[in-house]
């Protein structure tokens, strides 16, 4: 795929929804296959991973971030891109030039990107290699997210250990919200965490308003998921951002709160 020029980037918009605007989006790959269509990464990232093809795989996708954006989108400081990176960066210390590489004469600030590790990263950090990563991206001036969160073992002491600034809570807990289930608990459970660790907290796979309003009763502001936008490409995602920030500056003016009809609910100041 990387070959032919297969593989292509779409981003999943992040939207704060104190303001209503896109914050941010997280760059997603997709492999234009031949005969199968469009593939996502759940298809083959799993294999790219075993393969190691996912070095230069992702390596293509900085490449392509940093060209691509932030042409017609907001200041650094107020729209984040974030990427995904797998255990195998983490495990590999040249990770740091690829990355610095990759967005060298790019009109992306480091201040602007999210690099996204999951749990199993930090767990399997033996020889330290991964901490010396993520603070090197950090002290770069990037952030660093905690992926699937909940998902995996971490412990209070692995996510302090880390100075991690984002936590994701993953989809499958977002999904049991409203079904009453223990998966409630859980959720309640990591936002608290995450506040209490000054993360700042985004909800993933949002699909319906009461998840939405549920987690905003929690004090989560930022959220990801179908609810609000599919992956878009860049120009998609272009227009998404522009959209929004021309209602919010709408209704700013009007002085209301959120029109009728959209999905945004009422969020205490
Ligand atoms: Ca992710
Ligand atoms: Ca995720």
């Amino acid at each position: 795929a990387l070959r032919r020029g297969e593989l292509e980037v779409r981003y999943l918009p992040v939207v704060d929804v104190r303001s209503g605007r896109c914050v941010g989006a997280e760059a997603l790959l997709r492999w234009r296959h031949a005969r199968q269509g469009l593939l996502s990464p759940d298809l083959f990232i799993a294999i790219a991973e075993e393969t190691g093809l996912i070095l230069p795989i992702t390596e293509w996708l900085l490449r392509h971030v940093a060209r691509d954006l932030p042409d017609g989108l907001p200041d650094p400081g107020s729209f984040h891109v974030s990427i995904n990176l797998a255990g195998a960066h983490l495990r590999d210390a040249a990770t740091v030039r690829t990355i610095l590489g990759a967005f060298e004469g790019s009109q992306l600030r480091p201040e602007s990107l999210v690099f996204e590790v999951t749990e199993r990263e930090f767990i399997e950090d033996e020889g330290g290699t991964a901490r010396n990563v993520l603070e090197a991206l950090q002290a770069w001036g990037a952030k660093v997210a905690l992926d699937d969160f909940g998902t995996g073992f971490s412990n209070i002491a692995t996510l302090r250990r880390f100075r991690l600034d984002h936590l994701k809570i993953d989809k499958s807990f977002v999904e049991g919200i409203g079904t009453g289930s223990v998966a409630e608990t859980v959720i309640d459970a990591i936002v608290d965490l995450g506040q209490r660790l000054e993360m700042t907290v985004v909800a993933e796979g949002i699909e319906r308003p009461e998840q939405v309003d549920y987690l905003v009763a929690r004090g989560v502001t930022l959220f990801q998921g179908f609810h609000f936008s599919l992956p878009l490409t860049r120009k998609g995602l272009v227009r998404f951002v522009e959209d929004r920030a021309a209602t919010a500056a709408e209704e700013e003016r009007a002085g209301a709160g959120p029109a009728g009809g959209d999905p945004r609910p009422d969020v205490p100041a």
